[in-house]
């Protein structure tokens, strides 16, 4: 699985548990906590 992981608030956004996998977000998309855009957002592969 994917995840994603906000640099400025430690975010994590879940591919699995979420409507839409974070590459195909809106570029004007923000971390819902600190409101970051996706560029903050560094990808971390994690295997089962
Ligand atoms: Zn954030």
């Amino acid at each position: 699985m994917t995840i994603h992981r906000c640099k400025r608030c430690n975010f994590l956004y879940i591919d699995e548990e979420q409507k839409f996998q974070f590459e195909k977000l809106d570029d004007s998309w923000k971390c819902p906590k600190c409101r970051s855009s996706k560029k903050f957002f560094v990808k971390k592969d994690v295997s089962k």
